[in-house]
Parts: structure tokens; sequence; C-alpha cells
């Protein structure tokens, strides 16, 4: 049966393009108190003191994205930053940002998964906002958003929790010792000593929105520069 979906025609911000690769653990090592880079900088920590996996850029002479994305992969330091800075997760910063804030929260899309497992208000995801257009194109364009997706707007949206790879100190260096299967919340004691690689949210006063009525009454619109190259 044909799909009734279209081909996804943007990519998104935070989706991982071919040629961006980890670059991490040559430079990582540990101490006592956990994992550290030989060159950390202010970037390599989140907010809560977490460490980061890096990862380069594939980027044009311009500044720009390239690279086939690949859609079931995040940028780590891309997702970070729209998460951080609640950044609309398909806009392009570079070019233009529309807001995903107003007077209700901030837009996020609640995958079906995630509101079976936790409800809406205390959602916890790992995706990142969404202004009004690309949350509707997203609900258009991605199958697993059909599935009983909701868009919701959270007056309190916190940051929660990381995922990411888990390392142990051993007498040759480090290893990676568990990938986990599930994210672990800010505070817990192991984190000293994981890589992050994705940022998870957990929303708070959640409204469910209609995002036909929120289109209707604004006035933004898809700038013709986040189409396909
Ligand atoms: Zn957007």
């Amino acid at each position: 049966m044909a799909s009734t979906f279209r081909r996804p025609t943007t990519i998104p911000f935070v989706v991982s393009r071919q040629g961006e690769e980890a670059v991490t653990v040559d430079y990582l090592e540990a101490d006592e108190y956990g994992l550290h880079y030989v060159d950390e900088t202010a970037l390599d920590r989140d907010s809560e003191r977490v460490l980061w996996a890096r990862c380069t850029f594939n980027l044009t002479n311009d500044g720009d994205l390239r690279g086939r994305p690949d859609f079931a992969s995040l940028h780590p330091f891309r997702q970070r930053a729209c998460m951080e800075k609640l950044l609309c997760q398909v806009c392009v910063p570079r070019v233009k940002n529309l807001p995903t804030t107003n007077e209700l929260g901030t837009l996020f899309i609640v995958p079906p998964g995630v509101e079976k497992e936790y409800g809406l208000e205390g959602a916890v995801t790992s995706h990142p906002p969404l202004c009004v257009p690309h949350a509707q194109q997203s609900m258009r364009e991605c199958p697993h958003l059909a599935k009983g997706a909701q868009a919701v707007r959270a007056r309190k949206p916190q940051l929660w929790g990381v995922h990411g790879v888990v390392y142990k100190k051993r007498d040759d260096g480090l290893a990676p010792i568990e990938k986990l299967s599930s994210a672990i919340p800010y505070g817990n004691p192991v984190l000293p000593w994981m890589l992050a690689s994705q940022m998870y949210m957990r929303l708070g006063g959640v409204t469910v929105v209609d995002l036909e009525t929120e289109a209707s009454r604004a006035s933004n619109h898809v700038p013709a520069t986040f189409s396909r190259r």
C-alpha cells in the first residue's frame, strides 16, 4: 500500500549528516572525580556539569551544514543546543529561528510511547522544541508521530537528564562499560563517568494545543530558505 506520508521536505537542524563523526576517545581521561578531556573547554559540559561526546560538523565554506542526513541520528551538540536554548529543532539558527514559545509555554510534540509511559504532565522527552510551522510539518511527514503524538505547550520545561555511554577506569586506560538503555536523571552518581550524547527535558505546566488553531492565529510561515538543497 502506498504511504500517505510525504517524503521529508526539510532537513532538521538537529539530525546528523554524513561525514560528521565522534572524535571523543583519544582526548578522554579520568581522575578520581570522573571523566574529563585533556583539552576541555566550557562547551564540553552542559549546565549540570555533565561531559558531552564530541562530534565533528560537516560544513560548507559558508558555514552551512552539508552531507546526507541520517534522520534516525541526532548530532549531540545541536540536540543539546536546541534543548538548552529552547530552539526549534528544525529551524536553522544561522538563517532564522521562528519562536517556539508563547503565553502557554514552549511547543513540543510528545510521541505516543512517551505519553503512555509518563503521561503528558511530567513527560520526559529527548525531542527538542518546535516552532508551529515545523511542528505541523513534522506531524505531516513523520509516520511515527501519526500514531497518537500530541502537540503540547509546557510552561515549565526543565532539563531532566542525559543519555550516553558510561566509562570505567582500568589499568590500561578507559573502557566503555555500558550504553544505557534509558536516560539518567541529573544528580545520579554515575553521571561523572558518563559521556552524554542526548539531553532530556521534563515537561511541566502542560497544555494540549491544536496546531491548526495556533497556525491560523500566527502570522509566521516557513521561509523558502528551509527547503531541501
Ligand atoms: Zn522551526
